[in-house]
């Protein structure tokens, strides 16, 4: 798994090329996934050891601990958005705990999926540990069917999620799913609010603003809603949308063209019930997938719109008046990813802890994967976790020993 980071690190431009060609990433932030997905192979190759270890427990017996053990062969379903990432934080915890890895890749990514089994096959894995199976959504069915696979993860949308796991389910197999998210970053009057704002930018527009972890609905404080307001349209309009090649692009094509047409959908539909344009709105008048930087409010927060996913560069902002209506917009949503908070409030930042439905809480910061912390959510954004130690001991057997001192035969 060393080695496998090593190779990811020296071909990181290469890596990052075919990601910018078959999905149209920036270039820089190509580069950077194919980095993070080298730290996250030395993350376990580094302590996969320790996450794994015997676990002794005192009972009544000699001698009783946790045993960790794999599985066998997991097949993951893996999206496009991340073409690197979202595989490797799938592998190499899988591999690390001994099982085999099956790709089924998004299928507008081939290239970086053959360039994933690529890396594992140098860097030196038993051939077969990690396969990528070329095959459309239609023949997972199968492949779950096949009493050999054991289970499978999916990171994708609810519909791709809910059908695996009601297949794997017939089978009792078992499944992880990281779903799509709404969500939320709320800025309170105490915040910071020039970092806020900046931050906001970035959250809602990283690649290309098609990220399950995207900042979505941004939640603003009627003490500071204005001066939020302009500082975020005058940077949504700063930002450079073009060449995902060139070193100055900040937004690429989104990856198909389907993507802008349901963006262009879910913009008319939120217009339609009542949404003001505040910048954007429309395709860019340009051949490619290209989308304008856009800003919508008074979205009518009970209109579908308003806590759908969207999956572009396109953010809503909301006037709140109070912490307790913060709160109850954030969570209005079926969705239950990541939530970010700003406030310098410690009240506040515990009221936000405790209270907004999410699998992370990110408090005057953007939500963001790390190897050490665990990821995952709640509601209709999945099950199960990625990353950390909880995200190795998904796919493994833990298997209780106890050791009782047999009573010796007397005479
Ligand atoms: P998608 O259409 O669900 O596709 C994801 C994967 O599932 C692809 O490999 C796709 O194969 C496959 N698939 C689609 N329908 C399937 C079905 N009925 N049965 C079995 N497999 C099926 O999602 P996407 O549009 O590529 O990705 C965007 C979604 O992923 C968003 O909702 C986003 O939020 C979510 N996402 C979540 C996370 C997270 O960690 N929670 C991270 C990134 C993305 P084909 O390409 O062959 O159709």
């Amino acid at each position: 798994m060393s080695r496998a980071g090593e190779i990811l690190e020296t071909k990181k431009e290469e890596f990052g090329r075919l990601m910018t060609i078959e999905m149209g990433k920036p270039l820089k932030a190509a580069i950077s996934e194919a980095e993070k997905c080298a730290w996250v192979c030395r993350y376990y190759a580094e302590t996969a050891e320790h996450h794994l270890a015997n676990q002794v427990v005192q009972t009544n017996a000699k001698h009783s601990y946790v045993h960790f053990e794999p599985l066998g062969p997991v097949l993951a379903v893996m999206p496009w958005n991340f073409p690197f990432w979202q595989v490797f934080r799938f592998a190499a915890p899988a591999l690390m705990a001994g099982n085999v890895g099956l790709l089924k890749h998004a299928s507008n990514v081939p290239q970086c999926a053959l360039a994933i089994e690529e890396i594992f096959r140098s860097a030196g894995f038993p051939e077969g540990a990690f396969q990528t199976l070329l095959i459309g959504s239609g023949k997972v069915e199968s492949i779950l069917n096949d009493p050999r696979v054991v289970a499978a993860t999916l990171t994708g949308s609810e519909t791709a999620g809910a059908s695996v796991a009601s297949i794997a389910g017939k089978h009792i197999k078992k499944t992880v799913l990281e779903l799509g998210g709404s969500d939320p970053f709320i800025v309170m009057p105490s915040a910071n609010l020039d970092e806020a704002v900046s931050t906001a930018v970035t959250a809602r527009t990283i690649n290309n603003g098609q990220s399950c972890i995207a900042a979505k609905r941004f939640i603003v404080a009627s003490a500071i809603y204005d001066d939020f307001e302009h500082g975020f349209v005058d940077q949504m309009e700063a930002l450079s949308v073009g060449d995902p090649f060139e070193s100055d692009t900040d937004i690429g094509p989104l990856a198909t063209p389907q993507i802008v047409n349901d963006l262009d959908e879910q913009v008319k539909k939120a217009i339609a019930s009542g949404a003001r344009v505040l910048t954007g709105g429309k395709r860019l008048n340009r051949p490619g997938n290209f989308y304008e930087p856009t800003v919508l409010v008074n979205v009518d927060p009970s209109a579908p719109v308003s806590c759908e996913e969207i999956f572009g560069p396109v953010a809503m902002l909301f006037r709140v008046n109070n912490i307790d209506e913060a709160i109850r917009l954030a969570n209005a949503t079926t969705f239950g990813l990541g939530a970010a908070a700003w406030t310098n409030n410690a009240d506040e930042q515990q009221l936000f802890i405790n209270e907004l439905r999410a699998g992370c809480v990110f408090i005057n910061g953007m939500v963001a994967s790390d190897p050490r912390l665990p990821f995952g959510g709640v509601k209709h954004s999945g099950y199960g976790r990625e990353l950390a130690e909880f995200g190795i001991r998904e796919f493994v057997n833990i298997k209780t020993v106890s050791i009782s001192e047999a009573p010796h035969d007397t005479e």
